[in-house]
């Protein structure tokens, strides 16, 4: 029968019926992938074989329907959040839905972040970015879902901030939420890989509990897609580059004014005005770094996207959104935050530029060393 039938990428119920309902499969597809043992419902199709992102409407709704029953649920929020993409996790009005509930605040993959970063200021800037979107979360901690003892911690301090009440875990795609459920399960009860996990961002769709000693459960929402990640932009197998298996090497570029960085052709990095100065890179250790002058950049960048500015690559070319550009006057020791990318660290007062993929937010910080 139909109801045995789950998608190996997400975990829905096939259904032959609804064309926008989750789990549905054309008729020729489920034959085929009964036949060839391999049966995906069509959204985790089109996210495994054209990268395509499903409409957002149902995964929008359906989430909004998830964060009221949350909002009338007493319950511990752990929101989930990439420390990389801090823009591209927001979950938007989430503090209106969860009113009067505490909210914990998990900034993943912290396994990323070089030694010589200070994590207290890592912490506080997840803070104070919280603030700015009016949520007053209760804690704010770093986790690495790759990190046995991270995980281990992360268990004690929702112990510690539940207080007997049952804990909704919500959180954008791609930032690792269905990886860092999947590290509690295994490491707190020992079952291992209930949920599917994949680069491919919006393929975890059912709710999940797991149960607790005192009868409350964990509870793990669907991700609602968030489009202006960087992940988004650019193809599969572009990205671990947007998304560091890793610890980050930081890279130092000693630059003149009049000078231009590419980080591959997904950002650019113009040094307008100041004394020659080195500028530290954080980005994921394969990406290509390109210097050239800045009275050159557009023209170079119009000839080599696709080519030797990659990621985008050339396939993906059509879709990549044009470079914007935002100018800062950068006065003590900063970080120009590329989110879901890296960071670029100033040192000394300069007039730059930061171009990215329209859509994708640009912001300054204190430096965080
Ligand atoms: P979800 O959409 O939020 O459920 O995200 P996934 O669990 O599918 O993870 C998205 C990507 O981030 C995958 O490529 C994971 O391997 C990666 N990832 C998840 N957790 C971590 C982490 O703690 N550190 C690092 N470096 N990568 C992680």
């Amino acid at each position: 029968a139909l109801e045995d039938l789950h998608c190996i990428g997400c975990g829905a119920v096939i259904q032959t019926a609804d064309k926008d309902g989750v789990g549905y499969t054309p008729k020729s597809a489920l034959e085929k992938g009964l036949e060839t043992g391999e049966l995906y419902c069509q959204r985790c199709f089109r996210l495994r074989h054209y990268n395509e992102i499903a409409a957002v409407n149902i995964s929008d709704d359906e989430f909004l329907r998830l964060l009221t029953e949350v909002g009338n649920t007493n319950a511990l929020v752990v929101n989930v959040i990439d420390i990389f993409d801090f823009n591209g996790s927001v979950i938007p009005g989430l503090h209106r839905f969860v009113a009067g509930n505490d909210v914990l605040l998990v900034g993943n993959k912290r396994d990323i972040l070089p030694k010589s970063v200070k994590e207290s200021k890592v912490r506080n800037w997840l803070r104070e970015r919280a603030h700015e979107e009016g949520l007053r979360p209760v804690d704010v901690v770093l986790t690495s879902a790759y990190n046995r003892d991270d995980t281990l911690d992360l268990v004690d301090e929702i112990e510690n901030y539940r207080e007997g009440r049952d804990v909704y875990v919500v959180g954008v795609t791609n930032v690792g939420k269905s990886t860092l459920i999947n590290a509690i399960i295994k490491n707190a009860t020992g079952d291992s890989d209930v949920i599917t996990t994949s680069r491919f961002p919006g393929t975890t769709l059912d709710k999940i509990e797991i149960p607790l000693d005192d009868g409350s459960f964990i509870i793990d929402t669907p991700g609602i897609i968030h489009r202006h990640q960087m992940a988004h932009f650019i193809g599969p197998e572009d990205l671990k580059l947007v998304s560091p298996k890793k610890e980050i090497k930081p890279k130092t570029y000693q630059l003149n004014a009049g000078q231009t960085l590419f980080m591959g052709g997904l950002a650019r990095f113009d040094f307008i005005k100041g004394d020659k100065q080195g500028f530290t890179g954080f980005f994921d250790n394969h990406l290509m770094i390109h210097r050239t002058k800045l009275e050159k950049a557009d023209e170079f960048y119009v000839k080599h996207k696709g080519s030797l500015l990659v990621p985008p690559r050339e396939d993906d070319m059509e879709t990549f959104p044009k470079l914007v550009r935002k100018e800062f006057a950068i006065k003590g020791k900063s970080d120009i935050v590329f989110s879901g990318l890296g960071w670029i660290r100033v040192a000394k007062p300069a007039i730059i530029a930061a171009w990215v993929p329209e859509g994708v937010d640009v912001v300054v910080r204190k430096s965080l060393i």
